[in-house]
């Protein structure tokens, strides 16, 4: 429900907020932020906040680097753990302007806005449902980051899960956020958990992705732990993905088009959305999963994806189709893309899984025949799978040659995704490990 000026700064006045946090995120996610007063909140609403881009990752270089933040009054919330005693603190996302009052092409939230736009002018509203997991660690002796987890718990488990109280925090200060959490559980690896919200519009769901990461962090250093997103912490055991749930609804009646009413199955749009998800799932792996660390998780046997493929029934699928009670089917029948992980910038992968889809929808493609066997035990050429990249470089070089998912990234935030992206992978190829000490230096 959009809400007024008018309706904000009323709040703004009974909730006694004293600072204004204004939030964005950088290309590769990561928030920033500045902190006006209260008393300048008017000059902020009527002619947005003016800021220097050039030392935000991606941003601008030097000279052209004066920007502006326009607050969008629907992000509207006020900060918990920020409003202890005299302080309220309340925050906004903004969307970032140029100095001629044009969009900012760098900004990840525009680069969502203008592909939901194409899929507007085709009549749809793309839905998003991420599921993040995440790890609780423990500081180190002299409060160092280690990744020792801070239980011992498995799946779904009680009795040794000492996250239960923390995890009700989170939820209930996520509530606060006006993210409406449908169910938390211990994931699979010690340590491990998952939290998972309404589904909804994509650009409403990025911006509650982001929002997630910041809320979790800052509840578990309360409880002084360390909440991490980063998707592969711990070798040997499950990694923590952002799996996203997906469909299409009709901009007119609301309709979920993912649904074929008369064969009460995955209708024939869905379909091709999916095998457009499958014709770039290569090309758009490095903004899903875009960390060097990220190729760490998509490996056999941690119910991550490895290879290009579809099913019902099988976690180890790229792609695959949830079974839903008959009773919801009409609203709940979606397609989950299993190979993000919650380090991706949420703005620029429902941007690249959308131009994906929807791409699979104007050159109507239909998927393979679904893979319904456990992957990790095939042989992917016999039976022709082709593998996701198994390295951030190799990513890189698919993105490269996919133009579908260059062209939702925009041309400037793909130059510098490239640019910053090419830096970690060079620093990573040129860093010698202590695995490599321990397997070679004995030996040769
Ligand atoms: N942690 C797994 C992954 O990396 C998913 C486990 C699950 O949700 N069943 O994607
Ligand atoms: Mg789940
Ligand atoms: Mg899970
Ligand atoms: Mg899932």
């Amino acid at each position: 429900m959009p809400v007024t000026k008018e309706e904000i700064l009323a709040k703004i006045v009974e909730q006694k907020v004293q600072f204004i946090n204004l939030q964005f995120t950088d290309i590769v996610g990561i928030i920033k932020n500045v902190t006006i007063p209260v008393s300048q909140i008017h000059e902020a609403l009527d002619h947005g906040v003016w800021f220097d881009g050039s030392s935000i990752e991606g941003f601008a270089r030097i000279a052209e680097s004066d920007m502006y933040l326009v607050p969008d009054l629907n992000t509207y919330a006020v900060i918990p753990w920020e409003s202890t005693g005299d302080y309220i603190t309340a925050r906004f996302i903004c969307d970032v302007y140029t100095p001629d009052d044009q969009p900012f092409a760098g900004d990840p939230r525009h680069v969502l806005k203008r592909t939901l736009a194409q899929a507007a002018e085709l009549g749809f509203i793309y839905n998003t449902g991420p599921e993040l997991e995440f790890f609780l660690f423990k500081p180190g002796p002299n409060g160092e980051l280690i990744p020792i987890p801070h239980d011992a718990a498995g799946y779904f488990d009680v009795s040794t899960d000492y996250a239960t109280h923390i995890r009700r925090q989170m939820v209930a200060s996520l509530q606060t956020f006006g993210i409406k959490v449908e169910a938390s559980h211990h994931e699979v690896a010690i340590g491990q958990h998952e939290i998972d919200f309404e589904y909804g519009d994509a650009l409403t769901t990025a911006d509650h992705t982001v929002t997630f990461r910041t809320v979790l962090k800052a509840i578990a250093q309360l409880n002084g732990l360390h909440a991490t997103f980063m998707p592969k912490p711990i070798a040997g055991i499950n990694g923590s993905g952002m799996h996203v749930h997906q469909s299409l609804s009709s901009i007119v009646t609301g309709r979920n088009e993912f649904h074929d009413h008369e064969t009460n199955n995955l209708s024939l749009l869905a379909q091709h959305f999916t095998a457009g998800l499958l014709d770039h799932a290569l090309g758009m792996t490095a903004v899903l999963a875009p960390l060097v660390n990220s190729y760490k998780r998509l490996v056999p046997g941690y119910e991550a994806p490895i290879y290009v493929s579809w099913g019902r029934t099988n976690r180890s699928a790229l792609v695959r189709i949830p079974r839903i009670s008959a009773g919801r089917s009409n609203q709940a029948t979606r397609i989950e893309l299993r190979c993000p992980d919650p380090s991706a910038n949420p703005y620029l992968a429902f941007s690249v899984m959308l131009a994906a889809g929807l791409d699979g929808i104007k050159r109507k493609l239909m998927p393979p025949p679904s893979a319904e066997e456990d992957l990790y035990h095939v042989d992917p050429i016999a039976r022709g799978l082709k593998t996701l990249p198994v390295s951030l470089g190799e990513a890189l070089e698919e993105l490269k040659r996919d133009s579908v998912i260059q062209e939702a990234l925009g041309e400037h935030i793909y130059e510098r995704y490239i640019e910053a992206k090419t830096q970690e992978w060079d620093a990573y190829r040129r860093h010698v490990s202590q695995w490599e000490l321990d397997r070679y230096l004995p030996i040769y």
